[in-house]
């Protein structure tokens, strides 16, 4: 009886980790204190993408924006998404379809708000980008919500060839 009781409770205790478990890597140079992001970042910056809040629809600086381009972590740079990918969701946040490499991002289960959702993490620094949702176009018919202010939009004739 003993052993079944730790069988079942050992399942437990592994399945429950296995829902928290996170895709998210972050690079060792990019392991900063809330101190020094804080430093880092602007007010608004810090609160999204170190904090997890998500700044007001209609408010960001892409939800509209339709230039040909790239759109980068604001916090480490590296490169997220194409424009190529971005649609209009009518959500009033930047929205895409896919990002430019599944390596970039994480995904994390989010429990706040009482509900589960997906959250969207920069894979190298872990900043809050925003959450994914299984109402997107195609081909992915995934939606990317994303805050612009976790991001960082270059037109595409000043990218860098790297
Ligand atoms: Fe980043």
């Amino acid at each position: 009886m003993k052993t079944c009781l730790l069988v079942l409770l050992t399942a437990g205790l592994l399945s429950c980790a296995e829902a928290q478990k996170s895709t998210l890597k972050v690079d060792p140079e990019w392991e900063l204190s809330q101190e020094e992001w804080q430093e880092r970042l602007s007010e608004m910056e810090f609160y999204v993408l170190r904090l997890k809040g998500t700044e007001r629809a209609f408010t960001g600086e892409y939800w509209d924006n339709k230039e040909d381009g790239i759109y980068y972590c604001r916090a480490c740079g590296l490169e997220l998404f194409d424009s190529k990918t971005k649609y209009k969701s009518g959500t009033g946040w930047p929205s895409f379809w896919d990002p430019i490499s599944k390596k970039n991002i994480a995904i994390e289960k989010d429990y706040a708000m009482g509900i589960i959702r997906k959250e969207v993490l920069c894979d190298r620094c872990g900043g809050h980008l925003g959450h994914v949702f299984p109402d997107g176009p195609k081909p992915t018919g995934l939606r990317y919500c994303l805050n612009s202010v976790s991001l960082n939009f270059l037109p595409r004739e000043e990218v860098k060839e790297e």
